[in-house]
């Protein structure tokens, strides 16, 4: 069982507490983004069991009058494997969603998968008619040009500014230069995107600016935020009409996650810290 200090960020263990969660997001008009926990299979075994346990979700997800879709990591269905087995397993799970007519968003890992990802998400969101989404990353210097070769691309495109540590050459390391990406970034999408913009970002400056783009531009957007970070604004933004959208991860494999959220912020040490302690 998931102790309730890490059940801020998880959504439980299994597919029908994720469910179950989905739905009480769905009552504050919250949509949920349900992403089994798992990454960096070498065998096409374990990420073929887990592309299993996708097309058995949005199974369930559209069987259920829960506001749902998934958001799967290349790395968790194969891509370490070999491009093929994660096309063939990538295309398990979309034919699920399509059927099912639940979405489909894929996650974007490090710098040696980005040409791998992007290229099996065009192919299926041709296929598929707009049933599958992609994140990209702000921070990597390449991104303008992805970007201008998506803006074609039926389905939706995730902007984050990169959970990833790249190197130099690739990347911008200033958190300000990735900031002002960011921003050049979604400008673009709202000048040439038709819709499907997705900000996933708990930075106010960004929801604001998108709030203004949208204003300017009158391209239709979603907010992206992550379960237990900001569930405030995840409100507030949705009781003022803005689509927002919780990525809520659900699984087994909740510790490292939980681990990798309590570190990246001072507030989740201390609250992490007061758990345990008990003050
Ligand atoms: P930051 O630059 O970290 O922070 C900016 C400001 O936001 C802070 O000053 C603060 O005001 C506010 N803020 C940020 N975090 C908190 C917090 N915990 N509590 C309160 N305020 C806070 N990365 C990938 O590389 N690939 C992916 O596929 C991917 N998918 C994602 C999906 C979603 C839905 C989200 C939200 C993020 C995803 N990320 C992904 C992670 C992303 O790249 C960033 O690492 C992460 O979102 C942190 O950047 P930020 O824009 O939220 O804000």
């Amino acid at each position: 069982m998931i102790p309730p200090i890490a059940s801020r960020f998880v959504a439980g263990e299994t597919p029908a507490e994720a469910i179950d969660h989905a739905r009480a997001l769905n009552d504050d008009d919250v949509s949920a983004i349900l992403n089994l926990l798992g990454e960096h299979y070498d065998e096409r075994e374990p990420a073929a069991a887990d592309a299993d346990a996708y097309v058995d979700l949005v199974a369930d997800v559209g069987r259920s009058d829960v506001d749902a879709c998934v958001s799967v990591k290349p790395s968790q269905i194969g891509l370490d494997v070999g491009e093929d087995v994660f096309r063939d397993l990538l295309e398990r799970v979309v034919e699920a969603g399509d059927e099912h007519d639940v979405f489909v968003w894929v996650d974007m890992e490090d710098r040696h998968t980005t040409d791998a990802t992007l290229d099996a998400f065009e192919d299926f969101a041709r296929k598929y008619e707009g049933d599958v989404g992609l994140c990209v990353q702000a921070n990597l210097k390449r991104t303008p040009e992805d970007l201008e070769r998506l803006a074609d691309v039926p389905g939706k495109v995730r902007l984050v500014k990169g959970a990833y540590d790249e190197p130099k050459d690739v990347s911008y390391k200033q958190k300000s230069k990735v900031n002002e990406q960011y921003r050049d970034l979604l400008e673009y999408m709202f000048q040439e995107f038709e819709d499907g913009i997705a900000v996933g970002s708990h930075d106010p400056a960004m929801i604001e600016y998108a709030a203004e783009l949208h204003d300017e531009y009158g391209t239709s957007y979603e907010v992206q935020m992550l379960m237990g970070v900001r569930e405030d604004a995840q409100r507030d933004l949705a009781a003022e009409g803005v689509e927002v959208w919780q990525y809520a991860p659900y699984g087994g494999k909740w510790l490292q996650y939980f681990y990798r959220r309590v570190r990246e912020r001072k507030e989740n040490v201390l609250f992490a810290a007061r758990a345990v302690l008990g003050v």
